[in-house]
């Protein structure tokens, strides 16, 4: 938090306002500590509850709003902090759709509620333009409809994405759904759930599918012509489990095994797509 202040401690002093802001540095840290510890806890949702109408008339809001849009986004040495944040993400992928590149920073506690962490690097998530702008900027009343943040929220090794592959009009086409795993406490399969609906992720990955099988389709054919549909299908469960391996909740994990799983694919459907 000190770190960022700081960054833009340079333009806060051309600003009448600045001292005043870097003065609420103190408030700033205690905030963040709130906030680490209830994320920790699994008690983010209720602290950001108990603090949006406060935090949301909060007289300096539009000059925090401010700070984070001139001295962060858009300038160094703020701009370095930005850049090392969307830098964070596992293999440059979106942590909330996992298969687009992040591009943008989304605040998990919307900034326009809670200004107090409009600068809070705990509060900073790399996301991609889809995630970002599909994400609601009202805070979620309920447990069952809280987003999920990546920093404190485990979705586990197991997996829950799937995909039905079939034949389409076009050719192969894939239905996605999520079957979370029946141990997983309630609240955490509603926010699945939600969180799947709410970004549309069924709606994008089918999307994104034809391109995936294009990119097979003349080696999933000579491997069928040359050794038959179960060498075809072991190749496919290969592949998908070192997918698993890399994220076994992939849009990529969840195909492959989706189309080993195709009696229609492996038995001549590839040559249709
Ligand atoms: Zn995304």
């Amino acid at each position: 938090m000190r770190e960022v202040l700081d960054a833009c401690a340079k333009w806060l002093g051309t600003q009448d306002w600045g001292a005043a802001l870097l003065a609420r540095l103190p408030e700033l840290i205690a905030e963040e500590k709130r906030y680490r510890t209830a994320g920790d806890a699994g008690e983010l949702l209720a602290l950001l509850l108990s603090e949006a109408d406060a935090q949301k008339s909060d007289s300096d809001k539009e000059r925090f709003h401010a700070t984070y849009e001139t001295a962060v986004v858009d300038r160094a040495p703020g701009r370095q902090l930005y850049d090392a944040l969307l830098a964070a993400a596992v293999h440059d992928l979106c942590p909330l759709c996992g298969y687009q590149p992040v591009s943008q920073i989304d605040h998990h506690a919307p900034k326009a509620t809670f200004p107090l962490l409009a600068l809070t690097p705990l509060n900073l998530v790399p996301a991609c333009g889809p995630c970002n702008q599909g994400k609601s900027n009202k805070l979620a009343t309920e447990a069952a409809k809280e987003s999920f943040h990546p920093y404190f929220d485990d979705l586990g090794d197991e997996r829950w994405l799937f995909a039905k592959v079939h034949r389409a009009e076009d050719g192969v086409a894939a239905t996605y759904s999520v079957r979370p795993p029946a141990h997983w406490p309630g609240v955490k399969i509603q926010r699945l759930q939600h969180h799947f609906t709410s970004h549309k992720l069924g709606h994008r990955y089918s999307r994104a599918t034809s391109n995936r099988i294009a990119n097979r389709r003349r080696r999933d054919i000579r491997l069928l012509a040359s050794a038959g549909p179960e060498e075809l299908r072991a190749t496919l469960e290969e592949e998908a489990a070192s997918a698993e391996e890399a994220n076994p909740n992939s849009f990529d994990t969840a195909l492959l095994y989706g189309l080993a799983a195709c009696e229609w694919y492996l038995n001549g459907g590839v040559e249709d797509s």
